[in-house]
């Protein structure tokens, strides 16, 4: 590639455009299952790869193909984006404290408070897009600041740079879950932050079939060398298939998440209006009190989940309940739409309110996705 970056699109399809080392000259890679590798005559790795655990040709085509994306120096892939959590917090030592917003995914959250703390984190769950409450949690021995931008499900909207800015001043670090905005819309790295994680099994992946994480870093330190020791030694990697899977999805990533952020936006734009919705939060929407600064740190899109409340849990359940073309389950980022009532998959100790429906919207048409719900909550009494 020349030294002009290329635009998203072309990184999407070409970063990782390894090609078959064969008479052939696949277009794709092949997936190498192999679980160990050949040693040279003289005991060494001609293509450093001895064991699959430890690195295989598969998971570092992904593995480059994100860094480029995010504009990092390195990346590491795991089974989940859970997994990916975990390694950056098990990078960190017992005493250390992390600041993480209240609206945090609920795996995230449930990892530090249920997990973690039991390990020896200190945990501060704080008002993500609070910049006088982040501030005021900071201690001498706060490690680590996550942000989670936009948050899930209220899509809040926390200012990267300002908590960046903040973190600076205390000698912590930044890791920014880029999940719901995904690489195509937002670079938490470009504004400063330490690392970024993914869900890859969301936006990146695309197609609901294949689980992943990641974690990408804007340069070395001694953190992210323990991250790869947790990755490598603790070995929550992706298998060799899943890793081609999500590199496939990657291709499209950016044509797919345009698609979903418009059709989010013409949702949004009529939901909010509509008579039988109470609220409608979407950054896209002017109303949004974070609309301003989305444009600024997004400014390609807003991106394909959007939530929103009924005024009852029962008109919840029955609006999920009367579409036909949405479907309902859980997660977000593929290419078919899909609903969910948040507060029963969150569990008994959710504060996400009990009449909220969120939406993962995919790349269907709007028109045909608006008339699903405008039938659908026609019926509602
Ligand atoms: C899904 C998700 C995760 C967890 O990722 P898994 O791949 O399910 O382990 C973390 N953060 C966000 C924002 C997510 O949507």
């Amino acid at each position: 590639m020349s030294a002009k970056t290329p635009n998203v699109d072309t990184l999407a399809l070409h970063a990782a455009s390894r090609k078959a080392p064969t008479k052939a000259q696949a277009v794709v890679p092949p997936i190498t299952l192999a679980t160990t590798f050949e040693r040279g005559v003289d005991g060494s790795y001609p293509d450093g790869y001895s064991y699959t655990r430890t690195g295989n040709p598969n998971r570092s085509d992904l593995e480059q193909a994100l860094a480029k994306l995010e504009g990092g120096s390195d990346a590491l892939c795991f089974s989940s984006g859970s997994a990916a959590t975990m390694a950056l917090l098990m990078a960190l030592a017992p005493g250390d404290h992390v600041i993480a917003p209240k609206g945090a995914y609920h795996g995230t959250k449930c990892i530090l408070t249920k997990i973690m703390n039991r390990w020896g984190l200190d945990v501060s769950l704080v008002d993500g897009h609070d910049m006088v409450a982040i501030t005021q949690a900071i201690k001498p021995t706060t490690r680590l600041l996550w942000v989670e931008t936009p948050s899930n499900p209220l899509l809040d909207i926390t200012d990267i740079a300002a908590v960046v800015e903040r973190a600076r001043r205390a000698r912590a670090l930044v890791c920014c879950d880029n999940t719901f905005a995904s690489p195509v819309l937002q670079n938490p790295l470009t504004l400063g932050a330490d690392f970024v994680m993914h869900s890859t099994t969301k936006s990146i992946g695309g197609h609901s079939d294949v689980l992943g994480g990641a974690l990408i870093a804007r340069q070395d330190s001694e953190i992210w060398q323990r991250a790869k020791q947790v990755q490598k030694e603790a070995g929550a990697v992706p298998s060799p298939f899943d890793s081609w899977l999500t590199l496939r999805g990657l291709k499209t990533m950016p044509l797919r998440v345009r698609q979903s952020s418009s059709n989010a936006l013409a949702i949004a734009r009529y939901l909010h209006t509509h008579p039988k919705i109470t609220h409608c939060y979407y950054p896209g929407l002017e109303a949004h009190p974070g609309h301003a600064l989305a444009q600024c740190q997004m400014p390609h899109g807003f991106g394909g989940v959007l939530a929103f409340r009924l005024g009852s849990r029962q008109r919840a359940m029955d609006l999920v309940a009367k579409l036909e073309l949405v479907t309902r389950a859980t997660s977000l980022g593929g290419v078919e739409s899909t609903i969910e009532h948040r507060a029963s998959m969150e569990g008994p100790d959710t504060k996400t309110p009990d009449d909220l429906v969120r939406m993962s919207v995919g790349v269907e048409s709007a028109a045909d996705l608006i008339e699903d719900l405008r039938a659908a909550l026609l019926q509602l009494s």
